[in-house]
């Protein structure tokens, strides 16, 4: 589910906060957050750097609404040369929540194929490394069903399209496990990749949220362990590409799915420590999708992960992101 966003306070980061004369801090680890595209997607990149992101997440449409947003030429030539000057690596794109593809009505899974077609083509033309996507509810329907409808509705939206050809890959994410909804653990998303691997590039991003409401002890060590061992031992940490690091309002096991301040919910800020700094988790990319209940909270929870990271790596100076890209 989506970050609650408080109507309130101005959050504009490009308003709160000024270019910074020298570049932040980074960290051994990729970690970025949920940026906010008003005013166009290639503005989000900025917003990014100005929080002292070193990858981000966005929107490339309205995320409730079916009607695309209008994407231009020179936005995805912007947001590539801004991306390449402050290094924001991996670019991850988070698909239209309407969007159903295991589901059982024949007019709702049409519009569903078309909608995710037009996310993979604006994913392909962003240069984005990861588009994704929740496995859909499958009510009414098995969930044999719904997964067999699901594998079918992703290679149809991606036929043609010429992905392979791309860095892109659809990237499955793990969900709360609420009632007739797929993905709710491990196996399911293995499942639904190993049914696409065939024709499409794919990996998976597990959300530490969804993982604790659907009932995974991540908030012990022996727990944490055990449940990275169930996810490499499924899905395979390789390929995780993607975590979604947001604390949790409700308790374990609640399905029910509610982001909290990283720190400051059921989880605690003990397992991001474990996850961020795990030898085996070096190359994926941590992206908060956290509240803002009041200005500058993006900020905080970029901080209270980086925080948690004890390598860091030297900031980047624009001037050798410049010349890494024209050595390319
Ligand atoms: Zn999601
Ligand atoms: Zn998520």
């Amino acid at each position: 589910m989506p970050r609650a966003v408080s109507k309130k306070v101005e959050i504009d980061i490009l308003k709160l906060i000024p270019p910074p004369k020298t570049p932040p801090k980074r960290t051994a680890v990729r970690i970025g957050i949920h940026t906010s595209s008003a005013g166009g997607v290639e503005l989000a990149a900025e917003r990014a750097y100005r929080l002292g992101c070193s990858c981000l997440q966005i929107f490339s449409s309205s995320p409730r609404q079916w009607k695309p947003f209008e994407l231009g030429r020179s936005q995805c030539e912007t947001m590539s040369s801004i991306r390449a000057k402050y290094d924001l690596n991996p670019l991850v794109i988070h698909a239209n929540y309407l969007i159903n593809v295991a589901g059982g009505n024949p007019e709702f899974h049409q519009k569903s194929i078309e909608a995710f077609r037009a996310e993979v083509q604006r994913g392909i033309d962003l240069c984005a490394d990861y588009l994704v996507l929740h496995p859909g509810s499958f009510k009414g329907a098995t969930r044999e069903d719904g997964l067999q409808r699901a594998a079918e509705a992703i290679e149809a939206a991606v036929d043609g399209l010429g992905i392979e050809k791309t860095n892109l890959k659809i990237t499955i994410e793990n969900t709360a496990g609420s009632e007739f909804s797929l993905g709710g653990s491990f196996e399911q998303v293995a499942e639904l990749m190993a049914r696409l691997r065939k024709h499409v590039p794919v990996a998976a991003c597990i959300d530490t949220c969804h993982t604790h409401v659907a009932g995974y002890d991540i908030t012990t060590k022996k727990g944490f362990e055990k449940t990275l061992q169930q996810l490499d031992d499924t899905v395979g940490l390789k390929n995780v590409g993607v975590f979604h690091c947001n604390d949790a309002k409700a308790p374990r096991g609640s399905k029910l799915d509610r982001h909290q301040h990283i720190g400051q919910g059921t989880i605690g800020l003990e397992p991001f420590k474990w996850l961020l700094n795990d030898p085996r988790l070096q190359h994926p990319a941590f992206i908060a999708e956290t509240p803002i209940d009041e200005p500058l909270d993006d900020l905080k929870n970029i901080d209270a992960l980086k925080s948690c990271v004890k390598k860091s790596k030297p900031a980047i100076h624009h001037r050798d992101a410049e010349a890494q890209r024209t050595k390319k």
